[in-house]
């Protein structure tokens, strides 16, 4: 920190940008970047110092579901702040713990029936890899230690996180690092050619997994895939064939799936799980962002009673080893069993088929601007890309973009040249429909 003489002298954001290393930032373009000071939320508004209104395109990198300062929320919050702010989850249980696990093991049908907690996504992940070869070492099988991930996909930015994440922005610096992986090809439906659609590359880039699975399956113990929609890697969306392709292969070869539903779990896709689409279930399947509301750090890694009966035994050693300091915190599960209440008695899922239609209709325009191709949409995610030779500025368009956005009263951040909509699910019809006017008169002032 530079020497100040009197803190108080300077603004919020420039003590910000003193005191705080800001995340997946590089901190000298907030000499031209605005960096916003955020004081309170409202539903799906953010405030600045002076109370200028955000519209929160992206709750808030993904996390926010059911607006900011949700009274619901806040209420379960508190009432679990009366009776205990946390406890360790080692050797101690506690009731919003049991409620959650019970409720989200019924939301699979049992099929994943066993919960274990963490605090961010990236744990999440490591969890569920550290769990699979472990599985497989148990199993006498300790060859099985190489991970299969996508083209594009994005798991975290952990060590072992990022080295099944194909997005190399993230990587780049840190490849020395990172255990090797295969990387097989994205089953991206942008990539179909003239006469084809989504299934049809889905069907190839299953055939391309199944001959590596042919080779080296014996080395293999998990794929790890984002359902349906690879999001940090431009929303790339997909056909749920691929998902059940994956699954009879995974079966087939005696590799685990790993289904990463961090950011397209919690009724994102349309349904609950995304799996639910393609009508399997992975042998893990982690949630995070979501899955508290957006209110507090919380993740988790489901699996199979088959995989769990494989760690239980009289030796501590077969038992999983691995602990954060909050996991299974006890504001956050009270926080994810309001939210979870919310789905059930507010029907969630049903309404949320009538407001991605608005969101649909908010961005018709975007469908038949020339500028503009690959426009896609999943459940309460709506993408598109800017044609590259729309762009005049094609390195600077996102941050051109995100500034012109903030100038309309809209918060979204744009990946490379696409544009994605990614709002809580109380978005009003009106909201939905000022967002569209907001960002389409945002892109014209970005592309003049
Ligand atoms: C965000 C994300 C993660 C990482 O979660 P963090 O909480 O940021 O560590 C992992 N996987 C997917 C699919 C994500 O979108």
């Amino acid at each position: 920190m530079k020497h100040i003489s009197d803190p108080n002298q300077m603004s919020l954001v420039d003590r910000s940008l003193n005191a705080v290393w800001h995340p997946c930032t590089q901190m000298k373009h907030h000499e031209s970047l605005p960096l916003i000071a955020i004081t309170r939320g409202k539903g799906a508004w953010l405030f600045d110092e002076k109370d200028n209104a955000l519209l929160d395109c992206i709750s808030s990198w993904w996390t926010n579901l059911f607006g900011h300062s949700n009274p619901r929320i806040n209420q379960a919050i508190s009432n679990q702040l009366e009776k205990i702010e946390h406890v360790m989850l080692a050797g101690f249980t506690h009731p919003p713990v049991v409620a959650l696990s019970e409720k989200l093991s019924a939301l699979t049908q049992g099929h994943l029936g066993h919960v274990f907690y963490a605090s961010d996504g990236a744990s999440a992940v490591e969890i569920a890899l550290k769990m699979s070869h472990h599985f497989w070492r148990l199993n006498n099988k300790p060859q099985k230690k190489k991970f299969v991930c996508l083209e594009n996909g994005y798991h975290g930015e952990t060590l072992g996180a990022l080295a099944v994440t194909d997005v190399a922005i993230f990587r780049e610096a840190y490849g020395e690092l990172l255990q090797d992986v295969f990387t097989v090809s994205s089953p991206d439906a942008r990539k179909a050619q003239a006469g084809e659609d989504a299934e049809d590359v889905a069907k190839h880039a299953a055939k391309k997994l199944e001959e590596l699975l042919q080779s080296e399956h014996q080395n293999i113990a998990a794929i790890i895939v984002e359902p349906l929609i690879q999001c940090a890697g431009q929303m790339a969306m997909y056909s749920p064939e691929y998902l059940r392709l994956v699954r009879a292969l995974c079966d087939r070869y005696d590799v685990h799936l790993i289904a990463d539903e961090i950011a397209v779990g919690c009724g994102r896709s349309g349904k609950f799980f995304a799996c639910e689409h393609a009508g399997i279930w992975p042998d893990f399947l982690t949630l995070s962002k979501g899955i508290s509301g957006g209110y507090l750090p919380l993740s988790l890694s489901m699996t199979t009673d088959m995989i769990y009966r494989a760690f239980y035994g009289d030796k501590t050693q077969q038992g999983f080893l691995h602990s954060h300091s909050y996991t299974g915190n006890p504001l956050a599960c009270a926080a994810a069993l309001a939210c979870l209440e919310i789905f059930e008695t507010e029907s969630v899922l049903e309404k949320n088929i009538e407001r991605s239609n608005d969101l649909a209709n908010a961005f018709a325009w975007a469908k038949a601007d020339a500028r503009i191709e690959h426009w896609r949409q999943q459940g309460m995610i709506l993408a598109f890309d800017v044609k590259s030779e729309s762009l005049k500025r094609p390195n600077t368009f996102s941050r051109e973009m995100f500034t012109a956005s903030l100038d309309e009263g809209v918060l979204i951040r744009p990946i490379g040249n696409t544009i994605y909509l990614m709002p809580p699910y109380i978005l009003s019809t009106d909201e939905a429909m000022q967002m569209g006017a907001s960002v389409q008169r945002a892109l014209d002032r970005a592309l003049a």
